[in-house]
């Protein structure tokens, strides 16, 4: 892809609601396809003792996120539930100059700004099989308080009703069984990266 955003490389937006698994997805898509490299963000939110400093954010103070902004280093940023997020531009520039799949995990603000500002991005949203789950997810997973649940779960309830009126994303991908939407997600990104370079994806993934 030739964008503003770097070289020949491919832009994948994955996005849906807190809880939804899609650290969990992204993950493992990214050990399953060698190209495949994911983007870390920048943050404001505190840093939870699941969290690596550099693996899963850089967490920054908010003057320092906000010097980030000034200096234009970030591709995009949004507030989610009270902190903000972003993607820092220059390392995403490198890797698609390098021909890799750079894959953002980010929210639903975010992702409508990426397809704005780089309209070739592959966009995925990933769903709950109800909203049941889904709040029974954002618990199972201990890591926030019943609070900060509550917030990301109404939270949600709106990201996917923006998500779904926007039509901005390209594929939506329904995380009941873990295996099948990984499955899903790779052949997506494969099966387009094969279109764009005129080949058959020939993985079977
Ligand atoms: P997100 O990154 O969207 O906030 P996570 O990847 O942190 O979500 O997943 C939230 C919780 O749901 C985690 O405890 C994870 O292990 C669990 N989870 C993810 N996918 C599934 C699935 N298909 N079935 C059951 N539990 C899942
Ligand atoms: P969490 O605090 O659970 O790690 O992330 C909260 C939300 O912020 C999730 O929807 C996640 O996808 C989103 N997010 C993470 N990084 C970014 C980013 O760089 N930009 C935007 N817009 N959202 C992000």
């Amino acid at each position: 892809m030739q964008s503003e955003s770097g070289g020949a490389g491919m832009l994948v937006v994955i996005s849906g609601p807190s809880g939804v698994g899609k650290t969990t997805i992204v993950r493992s898509v990214v050990d399953r396809l060698p190209d495949a490299t994911l983007s870390v963000s920048a943050t404001t939110r505190t840093k939870t003792g699941q969290d690596q400093e550099g693996v899963d954010y850089f967490f920054l103070s908010e003057d320092e996120f906000m010097k980030w902004v000034d200096e234009g280093r970030l591709l995009e940023h949004a507030n989610y539930a009270g902190n903000w997020y972003g993607t820092p531009k220059a390392p995403v520039d490198e890797l698609l100059d390098d021909h890799r799949i750079v894959i953002l995990e980010i929210d639903v603000q975010g992702g409508l700004l990426v397809k704005e500002r780089e309209p070739d991005a592959l966009s995925l949203f990933i769903l709950p099989p109800t909203e049941e789950t889904l709040l029974e997810r954002l618990k199972g997973r201990g890591r926030d308080d019943e609070q900060v649940i509550q917030k990301r779960f109404s939270e949600a309830k709106r990201e996917i009703q923006v998500a779904t009126e926007s039509g901005a994303y390209d594929h939506s991908i329904v995380n009941d069984d873990l295996e099948g939407a990984i499955d899903k997600a790779c052949k997506l990104i494969l099966d387009e990266r094969a279109r764009r370079s005129g080949t058959v994806n020939a993985s079977g993934a």
